[in-house]
């Protein structure tokens, strides 16, 4: 790995560059290669009480600032982070796997946070209420809730966290973040970042280490004020009841089972090439990836040898190489999934089109796979794969397959092709997601609200909806 000033080995608390105070340190690998990136430190209880202590400190003097200056504070971080988008997709795909081209994608989607929230933090207004009496005045103030923990999963190692923590700071709150164990570079590289721009010590400390012990500090300590999580819905419910104590706030973005609806009128080239970014984008370990495609039977078999095309011709490989569309998994845990669920679905019936085993390659590369004709009852219609595994169902009628999507624990994205309007409203209102793709696979942006219903979360994140997570409502009833 070049030496790189972003490649930073040690956490950040209160703008200083700490070991864990025992000395341990975890190495961090290359998923495509096993070849050993560094190290960073072990950090336990202690050092997450240090950085919880540091957040506190600097509350007053960050939300003493008007809005103005924090948001000039976060445009220096927004530019910080552009002018090094080469060397934070760099370093992203040396320790995640994805495309070079996705990485350069994902620091151009983290920096988007930065500069909406710079934006956003400067209208959060409050209200002036008619009050029930004439010799009263009811007011309504907006404050920052106070410290945030936050704690991020390894598929966007710094999207996730610019997501939190741009409204977090635009609102005037300071911050804890945990990144994922595999992913602690990207999160360090950002911390080196917000302090370049000036973004004062305190405001925003990253510590690596125990999830656990970390995990259990940031919602058992009661100076911690909110908690936003992405991850899996197992660790949201956990994290959540540790919350319940102290009721503080959550924000929650968990896991997903998104359908994939092809009517019979839909663009089949068009939904071909939105099930490729859908399925495939990130090597299907996106929390929004379809984990469903439901083709109705009138269009089933076109669809199916479309959509073997297009994915013949990816490239799999390190995301480095020039040209990959296709990298690793992120580790053994995940290989274990995709071989699961294939061979849950073959035995239940389901026909291999393509790919269907580890790559050549070896290692987590794993072939991207379509199954045909899956049965309704296989492991895959139920449990998120976050692999590049592509299960095709069948239907023949609007109530059966909206039906067939509801039936899930989960809510977070759902998607369907269509060029009929009663169609695309009806369909969207019945369908029960937080967000829905009509004609396109591609949703997520900083503009509109991230989230979901059922088990898939709690909150939203990005668009104006996402700064009053951060936010406590205070009402002032005045008497003259
Ligand atoms: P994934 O399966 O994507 O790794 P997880 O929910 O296990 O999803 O992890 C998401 C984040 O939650 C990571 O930063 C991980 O370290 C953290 N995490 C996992 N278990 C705990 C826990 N018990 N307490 C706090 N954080 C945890």
């Amino acid at each position: 790995m070049p030496p790189s000033e972003l490649l930073r080995q040690q956490a950040y608390i209160n703008g200083v560059w700490a070991d864990a105070i025992d000395g341990n340190t975890q190495n961090i690998y290359n998923p495509a290669t096993g070849e050993l990136l560094g190290c960073v430190p072990v950090m336990r209880q202690q050092e997450a009480r240090q950085a919880i202590d540091a957040a506190k400190r600097a509350l007053p003097g960050w939300s003493f600032l008007t809005a103005k200056e924090r948001s000039a504070k976060l445009r220096s971080w927004f530019e910080l982070i552009l002018s090094h988008q080469e060397e934070l997709a760099r370093l992203m795909t040396l320790e995640q796997g994805k495309p070079l081209h996705e990485a350069r994608g994902e620091i151009q989607y983290a920096a988007s946070f930065v500069e909406w929230f710079a934006e956003e933090g400067k209208r959060i207004y409050g209200d002036i209420i008619p009050a029930p009496q004439s010799n009263q005045r009811l007011l309504v103030l907006k404050q920052p809730v106070g410290v945030v923990a936050a704690i991020t999963p390894w598929n966007f190692p710094a999207a996730m966290i610019t997501r939190k923590a741009a409204p977090a700071l635009a609102a005037g709150c300071t911050l804890v973040l945990k990144p994922a164990p595999q992913t602690p570079f990207s999160a360090l590289a950002l911390a080196k970042l917000a302090d370049q721009a000036g973004i004062p010590a305190g405001v925003f400390n990253v510590i690596t280490g125990d999830a656990v012990e970390i995990g259990g500090e940031l919602t058992g300590n009661p100076t911690v004020r909110k908690l936003t999580f992405t991850g899996s819905t197992n660790i949201g419910r956990l994290l959540m009841s540790q919350c319940a104590h102290d009721v503080k706030k959550v924000s929650l973005e968990l896991g997903g089972n998104a359908p994939f609806i092809v009517f019979e009128d839909a663009d089949l080239d068009k939904a071909v090439a939105g099930a490729l970014v859908a399925k495939y984008r990130n090597n299907g370990q996106t929390c929004v990836c379809t984990n469903r495609i439901y083709v109705h039977d009138g269009v089933y078999d076109e669809f199916a040898e479309k959509l073997k095309q297009a994915v013949s011709a990816f490239q799999v490989g390190n995301g480095l190489d020039t040209d990959i569309t296709v990298g690793p998994l992120i580790d053994q845990v995940a290989m274990d999934k995709i071989r699961s669920h294939i061979e849950d679905a073959v035995t239940k019936g389901a026909k291999v089109l393509l790919g269907g085993k580890p790559h050549a390659l070896g290692g987590t590369f794993f072939e991207p796979t379509i199954l045909t004709d899956v049965p309704k009852d296989a492991l895959v219609a139920r449990e998120e794969t976050f692999g590049p595994l592509a299960p095709l169902f069948r239907f023949s009628n609007d109530d059966e397959v909206v039906r067939y999507a509801n039936d899930t624990e989960y809510g977070l994205a759902a998607y369907f092709y269509t060029q009929n309007m009663n169609r695309i409203f009806r369909v969207a209102e019945a369908l029960e997601y937080g967000m829905v793709g009509i004609n396109t696979g591609a949703i997520s942006n900083e503009m509109a609200p991230f989230g979901g219903m059922k088990s898939s979360g709690l909150g939203r994140e990005g668009s104006r909806y996402g700064i009053e997570e951060y936010l406590e409502i205070k009402y002032l009833n005045l008497n003259l």
